[in-house]
């Protein structure tokens, strides 16, 4: 029996704690929770995440604005737009939604960001605060949005016993998932395993995990047969693959129905890690100004 880590509850609870705090900020303030996203050019599926970020933010009693840029906007153009953002006391949050174009260093722009407004957890100070901490506190630390909503549901349904000493298999070590989900879990007292496209005989690997992350972007890779009894499966990815209908269907890195009966929990695409990484992104940037505003 499989039970569905369902990420429209568990983001809807995120997000309500958020507004409840939104709102207090403003009260004691006199001014909303500032969110600013800068998107370059016209990426579609970037236009619909950052979109999906605005809305929520409106709806999450933040003040979430957006900043269009061209396509052809210059390196100098977007780190003076980012030195802007980083001096206007109005702002606690900024996110240059990534991959920007192939002329500009997503890197780059990431360290000229503020580290008190990095609300993707992405600038180097913040990744080595994750790094080097003795305890995580997402109260404390601007952490990557999809590993720590991934946490969040990790913790909200088997509990820090439910982790501790576990053994953790994380496919993918991008900076944005795989290696920041791996210090989380070890944080959390799992032995954890990295695996990545060189790793030999991953379906052995996978098959050891008692928590099994797949960030890989790899249609339904992660297969039945490479899952241990009762694991507990987080599936990050997000997949668009194509259909007759020609509109073509978003599914994960784990062959889900194949999951089904082994896993005792996992998380559904869509419906499961991605709504949680917009809920955090929205706790980040009150995190960010509360901080703020504490000096
Ligand atoms: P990246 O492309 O940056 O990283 C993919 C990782 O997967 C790499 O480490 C790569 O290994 C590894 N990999 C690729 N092919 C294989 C393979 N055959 N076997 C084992 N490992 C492999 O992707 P991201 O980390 O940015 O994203 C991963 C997935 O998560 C994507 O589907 C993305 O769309 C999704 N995503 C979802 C989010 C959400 O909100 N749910 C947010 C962010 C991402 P190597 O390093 O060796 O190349």
């Amino acid at each position: 029996m499989t039970d569905l880590i369902d990420g429209n509850v568990h983001a809807a609870n995120v997000r309500a704690r958020t507004k409840v705090r939104a709102e207090a900020f403003a009260a004691a303030h006199g001014r909303k929770p500032r969110l600013d996203v800068v998107i370059v050019g016209n990426n579609p599926a970037s236009r619909a995440y950052v979109n999906t970020k605005a809305k929520m933010a409106h709806e999450t009693a933040i003040d979430g604005r957006l900043i269009e840029l061209p396509e052809t906007v210059s390196k100098e153009e977007l780190l003076g737009v980012i030195a802007g953002l980083n001096a206007d006391a109005g702002v606690d949050g900024i996110l240059v939604q990534l991959p920007l174009p192939d002329h500009l260093d997503g890197q780059m722009m990431i360290d000229a960001i503020h580290p008190a407004k990095d609300v993707d957890g992405f600038h180097p100070m913040n990744v080595g605060k994750l790094f080097t901490a003795s305890r995580i506190d997402p109260e404390a630390m601007l952490i990557p949005c999809t590993p720590l909503g991934s946490l969040l549901m990790l913790l909200d349904t088997v509990g820090k016993e439910g982790l501790s000493g576990k053994k953790a298999v994380v496919v993918g070590r991008s900076n944005i998932v795989g290696k920041p989900m791996a210090q989380l879990l070890l944080a959390y007292d799992c032995t954890v395993t990295i695996a990545h496209s060189r790793t030999k005989d991953l379906p052995a690997v996978c098959r050891e995990a008692d928590i099994l992350v797949a960030a890989v972007g790899r249609p339904e890779m992660v297969k039945g047969d490479w899952i241990k009894d009762g694991a507990v499966v987080i599936d990050v990815g997000i997949n668009r693959v194509p259909t007759e209908d020609g509109k073509g269907r978003i599914v994960g890195d784990v062959a889900t129905n194949e999951a089904m009966g082994k896993a005792s929990y996992i998380t559904p695409v869509p419906g499961g890690v991605g709504k949680m990484t917009v809920a955090c992104l929205l706790h980040n940037t009150i995190v960010a100004a509360e901080a703020r505003v504490k000096g």
